[in-house]
């Protein structure tokens, strides 16, 4: 099934993998000792409690910088890391660095700010995650109420009773469960009701124009009235202007985050938002 020859940008490369680009051969290779050579690092962005402006939590989000790649992008380099198996690792140290960095934070700056990290469907439903939680939160002696995960419905979806299995036992430890990119997906509305959920994110997608088109304010508008008889909080995605933060805040929206908040900085610079929050 080789076509034309390796010239053409295509490579053989394994079966799973079928025809990969070179450029994401090239890729892989990096990806395969990224950890290794300490190429990862996180950026934190704010979450912000619409109704008194305070800060609630911190997203921890992954960055690569590679010496010979440059910066890539998490939307490249994490479905890739999916399908080669190199997501277990990493995964593990974003959640062991977000969990270190939170307690540190706990010691000295902001007792009562969550952290919020994002897993992939595939380590959800991998054997060992409850009791890598577990080790984790003894050794930073962090309480599961601390912490939030966030999780796509495209990622639940592939395995979906699995995953609920495992999603009700990590939520039965106190950890609370946000569903990502609310909206973005297919059937919505049935996840609502099968997975154990503390918080729905809605897509940025949503927020764009509700404050130009009426349409896209009705339907936030509902989807938050519906969310919130359903006991789950709502945090606002990709919020850039005043007037949209007003009509969440106008239709109760819990939380809110996005550039006008904050965009995703380094610690330090998290440290010193920490100080000055309030919107
Ligand atoms: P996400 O979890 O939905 O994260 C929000 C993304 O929206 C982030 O992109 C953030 O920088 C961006 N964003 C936040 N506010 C605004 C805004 O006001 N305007 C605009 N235009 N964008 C905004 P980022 O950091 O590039 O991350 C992209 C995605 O990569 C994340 O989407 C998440 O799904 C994934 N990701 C990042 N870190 C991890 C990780 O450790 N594990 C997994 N599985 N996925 C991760
Ligand atoms: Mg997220
Ligand atoms: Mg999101
Ligand atoms: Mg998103």
């Amino acid at each position: 099934l080789v076509k034309k020859d390796l010239k053409d940008n295509y490579c053989f490369y394994s079966q799973e993998l079928q025809y990969k680009s070179l450029e994401q051969v090239k890729m892989i290779n990096h990806l395969r000792r990224a950890t290794e050579n300490n190429e990862f690092y996180l950026l934190y962005q704010p979450i912000i409690d619409l109704q008194n402006g305070k800060l609630m939590g911190a997203e921890a989000l992954l960055r690569w910088d590679n010496p010979e790649l440059g910066i890539v992008s998490p939307v490249k380099f994490i479905p890739l890391a999916e399908k080669m198996g190199f997501i277990y690792d990493i995964e593990k140290w974003v959640l062991k660095t977000a969990l270190m960095q939170k307690r540190e934070w706990r010691d000295k700056n902001y007792p009562n700010l969550k952290i919020s990290i994002n897993i992939s469907g595939k380590r959800i439903v991998s054997a060992g995650l409850i009791r890598e939680i577990r080790e984790l939160l003894q050794e930073t002696g962090l309480k599961a109420e601390e912490i939030q995960l966030e999780v796509t419905e495209t990622a639940v979806m592939k395995n979906m009773d699995a995953s609920i299995k495992i999603l009700n036992e990590i939520k039965n430890m106190g950890i609370q469960i946000a569903l990502d990119d609310f909206g973005t997906g297919y059937s919505s509305l049935t996840y609502l009701k099968k997975l154990p959920i503390d918080l729905v994110k809605l897509d940025r997608e949503f927020i764009k124009n509700i404050s130009t088109a009426n349409n896209d304010r009705l339907i936030v508008e509902h989807i938050i009235k519906l969310l919130q008889k359903l006991n789950i909080k709502v945090v606002a995605e990709g919020i850039e202007q005043e007037e949209q933060t007003a009509i969440l805040r106008g239709h109760h929206c819990d939380y809110g985050q996005g550039y006008l908040f904050g965009k995703p900085v380094s610690k330090e610079e998290f440290e010193r938002l920490m100080l000055s929050v309030s919107f």
